[in-house]
């Protein structure tokens, strides 16, 4: 391989790494290398059980949250069905992602009336400042119900490590 190629070929493997995506789980895990070493082993229950029907399985069959439809509840329905303890209602903790809103797609921000975030958020985490600017506020549990209600998919979700 000539010189050039190779300093191409890894920068192409370290930016392909940087770009790799890190999943919103459920959350109830302590440590996410669990999820590698026993989700293989299994027949995905904690999705099988989401009421909610938000748990997904990945290629790599660990499971993620997909809030297209609905949200979480903290209903602890999925650590209890994981039997080999990757989910443990003992570490439930907050869905570790950044919830946030777009201000160049919200209708509200560009002065149409609309309030379909608002009501599905029962903590009361949007704040409307002077009726049309919608901003989260630091009550947000992440849960996600918000995320569909928007007409114009101005409210997104990140995962955090
Ligand atoms: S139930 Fe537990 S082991 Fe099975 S896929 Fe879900 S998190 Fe993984
Ligand atoms: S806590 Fe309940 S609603 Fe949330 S992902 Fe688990 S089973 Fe689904
Ligand atoms: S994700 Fe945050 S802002 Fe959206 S409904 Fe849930 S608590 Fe409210």
């Amino acid at each position: 391989m000539q010189r050039r190629e190779l300093f191409s070929s890894l920068a192409s493997s370290v930016s392909g790494k940087k770009k790799q995506e890190i999943l919103l789980r459920p959350p109830y895990f302590g440590d996410e290398s669990l999820f590698h070493n026993e989700c293989n082993k299994c027949d995905g229950a904690c999705a099988t059980v989401c009421e909610e029907e938000i748990i997904k399985i990945a290629d790599d069959r660990t499971p993620y949250l997909n809030f297209s439809y609905s949200g979480c509840t903290y209903c602890d329905e999925c650590a209890i069905a994981c039997k080999p303890n990757v989910l443990r209602v003992e570490d439930k903790k907050m869905i570790a992602s950044i919830v946030t809103i777009d201000k160049k797609s919200c209708l509200s921000w560009d002065h149409t009336l609309c309030f379909s975030c608002k009501d599905p958020c029962l903590d009361n985490a949007i704040d409307f400042k002077a009726m049309f600017m919608p901003v989260i506020n630091d009550k947000c549990t992440a849960c996600g119900f918000c995320i569909s209600r928007c007409p114009t998919n101005a409210i997104s979700v990140k995962a955090i490590q």
